[in-house]
């Protein structure tokens, strides 16, 4: 039965439809997997197996009386950014130790109102600061992809690092994930899974731990592109707890995947030819180009002018929402405390002893870009490049449908080799920080390989509320790119 664990979602679907296997059985070979590779790869930082079997069975039930849901029995893991009912939410923080969440996301819910299976919480850089899954207290998440001929640990990519790794190495089905900057996408291109970030506002953030509250946006790690389109039908729609969650209509993401591609219009930002950026990703770009064109789209040339102010502004305005969203942690109603003489001093030990360093860092940058002196010349002026980057978008769409670019500068780096320089870690967003500073839906789709082994992305970035066309043409880089490699499994 092994096999099994190698179905898409899509393929689960059916055979549990056909009553070809079991819910249960299904639950349980991921449940064994997960016990056997955990230990190697640390993607899972709180597996439930007593939950899954229970809504397993429930599945099972459902199915028997043809009551399925859209992902009825399908085992997925949670980032642990979500908060779960009465099981431990961490965001990978010592200060939110022993949380256990009174209430459900709305994401969660709506994937176990349509049957989903949770298998436990994925690991992630704590609060979601990060792209190597390091900064975690749980430890770091580990890349089942190696480099051929060398066994170095790499690092999954952050911060879903978890969910990229456990998509990756068959540990779930589907995985759910944040994109603040880059953090669903990053990590699907450095482990060969598809991260699609939703348009702000797409999916509710209601229940999900905030990190920065106006670019935040949840999204789904898959295996294939339909997938994406699966999860995504069930996790985006209205909520009225999320006043930022827009009350239009979700499209059938299945069927807009399928729409024809020729006479799309495809744009490629000529500022995205950074400096330093590998050759082998380069070569990429072009044969994702190639692959548009053979499938009748049409390419063009397009500008984003204030590109190159994206990360900068980004690493301003994170840090700032960052610093007041954190204020909330002070020891007094939930997670760690550490006691002092007085409250101040309890808030301060708690804090002192609660964060990680990386979080400090954010959260010293955001008071700083805040404070009464800086506030104009850094965080105003931060603002002002947001919509700067937002207009560029809006006047390329109007000659294109889609935006075609690498993921990420480069594939998946060792652990440690980024960790001491926090400057060189950020620039791995210099990709995917812009689609969240515009709003936009952005998917990475796995397309080829590099010289050392190890997979690459290609982006996608869509106009707001469009990822029915995403979803269409990243079916084109999937289907172009064909049978990519698998990583060797060492870590059973
Ligand atoms: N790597 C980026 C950061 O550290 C993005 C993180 C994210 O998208 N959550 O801020």
């Amino acid at each position: 039965m092994s096999d099994l664990i190698d179905l898409t979602i899509t393929e689960a679907r059916e055979g549990l439809e056909n009553g070809d296997f079991s819910a249960q059985e299904y639950t349980q070979v991921h449940l064994n997997e997960i016990e056997a590779a955990n230990k190697a790869l640390n993607a899972f930082i709180l597996p439930t197996p007593e939950k899954a079997k229970e809504m397993a069975k429930a599945s099972d039930e459902r199915i028997g009386k043809g009551e399925a849901g859209l992902l009825e029995g399908i085992p997925l893991g949670i980032k642990d950014l979500f908060c779960t009912k009465d099981v431990r939410t961490t965001a990978c923080s010592h200060i939110l130790d022993g949380f256990e969440p009174p209430y459900e996301s709305t994401v969660t819910s709506n994937l176990w109102n349509a049957g989903g299976v949770m298998l436990g919480k994925l690991n992630l850089d704590e609060f979601a600061m990060g792209s190597s899954n390091e900064t975690s207290f749980y430890e770091p998440c580990i890349n089942p992809w190696r480099r051929t001929n060398d066994d170095t640990n790499l690092v999954p990519g952050g911060s879903s690092g978890g969910s990229a790794c456990a998509v990756c190495a068959h540990l779930c089905a589907g995985a759910t994930a944040t994109d603040t900057g880059g953090s669903i996408r990053q990590p699907a291109a450095f482990t060969g899974t598809v991260g699609l970030k939703p348009t702000y506002g797409r999916v509710s953030r209601w229940g999900t731990v905030a990190f920065a509250s106006s670019l935040d946006q949840a999204g789904p790690i898959t295996r294939s592109v339909a997938d994406s389109a699966l999860m995504l039908q069930v996790m985006a729609g209205h909520d009225a707890k999320d006043t930022t969650c827009v009350d239009v209509p979700v499209p059938d993401y299945s069927a807009a995947m399928l729409e024809k591609v020729k006479g799309l219009k495809i744009g490629i930002p000529k500022e995205y030819r950074v400096e330093g950026m590998g050759a082998e990703i380069d070569a990429l770009w072009e044969q994702g180009i190639e692959w548009f064109k053979d499938a009748g789209a049409t390419i063009k040339e397009v500008s984003l002018p204030h590109t190159k102010y994206a990360l900068p502004a980004y690493y301003i305005v994170a840090p700032a929402e960052a610093s007041s969203n954190l204020a909330r942690y002070d020891g007094v109603k939930y997670g760690l405390r550490v006691e002092g003489d007085d409250i101040l001093s309890m808030y301060e030990n708690t804090r002192a002893a609660g964060f990680g360093a990386e979080v400090k860092r954010r959260i010293l940058m955001g008071t700083y870009v805040l404070s009464a002196g800086y506030y104009d010349a850094y965080y105003l002026k931060a603002q002002k490049v947001r919509t700067r980057i937002k207009q560029d978008f809006d006047a390329a769409f109007n000659d294109v449908d889609v935006l075609l670019t690498p993921t990420t500068p480069s594939p998946a780096f060792g652990v440690g080799e980024k960790s001491a320089d926090p400057l060189e870690m950020y620039l791995n967003d210099i990709f995917t920080v812009t689609a969240n500073m515009a709003g936009l839906p952005g998917i990475s789709v796995p397309a080829g390989c590099s010289a050392s082994g190890l997979p690459l992305g290609l982006q996608l970035i869509g106009k707001a509320f469009d990822e029915g066309t995403l979803l269409k043409a990243a079916r084109v880089i999937e289907e172009a790119a064909g049978a990519l490699p698998q990583p060797t499994k060492w870590w059973v």
